[in-house]
């Protein structure tokens, strides 16, 4: 029987995880730096919670949540994203009882039966923040500009920041009676799928992918012009916090973000290099969600980019990721050398060196194929000349030059060849 991999899910080989590796070390850092601290929440939930948060009229609660009853009949959900349990967290915790704001960030799996393609899984990885308890602006723009130090310190090239904003809750009508309102001419020539969007979250039509929606959207007004005067002015506020920290950005009305939780601002980044799948990473303020699960009334805003993506990036644009620890590995040339290798090996781990042992074949060729394919800097040899000096042979792989080395000297020796 041969078992396949289900379908929108895929294996992250070794050769891959250096990637996830550098991009997970370097998110933390930045997070750590910005005062955000991890929390890692369970990969279910009550399916409820993610109803109740995302909207039953998103894509995501429609139809592709991996829904199922357990065996106690109680109604799970896999996490098709990570706010929401958060924000569970965040009250089941009582972490609400402090006053100020609590900046978290979470990694990890999440699950949606979407089509399949490239960059799009059925599981799939991201990190992301969440700042809770601020309605500054500055704290919209200092989430946005985090994101964008954390995509340059990664050196990704070619990123661009979209930002929009869809106003607070008493806004949304008028905003979606406007744009049902401009489109109304235009009803019988909309693509049948965007009908019901019209009907129920016209907003959604803005960031439709469907190409001919382009025509029927030329010429839309300018939406900020329905918003309250508040939430225009937090939103000029955020645009200005952003060009004074120096962060490129673009306004962009078409990004609307397809959770229904988010209020005023909202953004995404994106890559052209990506191909149809360009968004990297999407974010925003969602001011009423902890209120509507049950907590305090805070605002707060946050983002949450895809591994997957990020990697994909890293590697179509070249980016060189910091090698992993320098790699010796070592060739006894008999068997009767395996201990004196395995005493080497200890001693090297211990010294800080990453470190293998031909244990299966004592054969020189062989355990030099061998060293090439784990990348090993250098190749320890240890054949009777050495064993009889009390000594190795150190062979540099990259330079293919040898010297016979004293065992007592050989972690200076490897010290002094590499850098640490
Ligand atoms: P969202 O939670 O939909 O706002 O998505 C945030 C980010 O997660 C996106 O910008 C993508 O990078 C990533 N993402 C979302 N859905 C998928 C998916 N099905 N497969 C891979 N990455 C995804």
């Amino acid at each position: 029987m041969k078992f396949v991999l289900p379908r929108g899910t895929r294996d992250i080989l070794p050769d891959e995880v250096c990637y996830w590796q550098y991009v997970e070390n370097i998110s933390m850092d930045i997070f750590t730096r910005y005062n955000y601290r991890e929390i890692r929440t369970p990969i279910f939930e009550s399916t409820d919670l993610f109803n109740r948060v995302i909207g039953e009229q998103s894509d995501i609660i429609k139809k592709e949540m991996y829904s199922f009853q357990d065996k106690g009949g109680r109604d799970i959900s896999l996490r098709p994203e990570g706010t929401a349990p958060v924000a569970r967290a965040y009250i089941s915790n009582g972490l609400n009882r402090h006053s100020g704001e609590t900046k978290l960030f979470y990694k990890g799996p999440m699950f949606r039966y979407e089509r399949p393609q490239t960059g799009r899984y059925r599981q799939f990885h991201q990190m992301g923040v969440e700042r809770i308890n601020c309605k500054h602006p500055y704290s919209d723009a200092s989430v946005i500009a985090m994101s964008y130090h954390l995509f340059s310190t990664l050196g990704l090239k070619n990123i661009k920041i979209l930002i929009n904003t869809v106003g607070s809750e008493t806004c949304r009508p008028v905003l979606e009676a406007r744009i049902k309102q401009f489109l109304a001419s235009n009803l019988k020539n909309l693509p049948e799928h965007l009908h019901e969007k019209f009907e129920k979250n016209p907003l959604k039509i803005l960031d439709s992918k469907d190409p001919s929606i382009e025509t029927y959207l030329s010429g839309l007004p300018d939406l900020r012009d329905t918003l309250s005067q508040s939430s225009r002015d937090h939103f000029n506020l955020v645009m200005e916090y952003l060009d004074c920290l120096n962060i490129p950005f673009e306004y962009s009305p078409k990004i609307v973000r397809g959770l229904d939780y988010y209020t005023e601002t909202v953004f995404e980044v994106v890559s052209e290099d990506l191909g149809a799948q360009s968004s990297i990473c999407g974010g925003g303020r969602y001011n009423n969600l902890i209120k509507n699960i049950g907590g305090k009334d805070v605002p707060a805003v946050g983002f949450a980019f895809g591994m997957e993506r990020v990697v994909m990036l890293l590697q179509e644009q070249g980016i060189d990721i910091p090698n992993r620890k320098t790699h010796i590995h070592i060739a006894p040339l008999d068997p009767l050398y395996l201990l004196d290798a395995a005493k080497i090996a200890k001693d090297l781990r211990y010294a800080g060196f990453s470190c293998s042992i031909d244990f299966e074949k004592t054969d020189l060729s062989y355990s030099l194929k061998q060293a090439n394919k784990f990348n090993a800097s250098h190749c320890i040899i240890i054949g009777d000349e050495e064993i009889n000096n009390k000594s190795v042979t150190i062979k540099n792989l990259t330079t293919r030059t040898q010297s016979l080395i004293d065992n007592n000297a050989i972690i200076e020796y490897l010290n002094n060849e590499t850098t640490l």
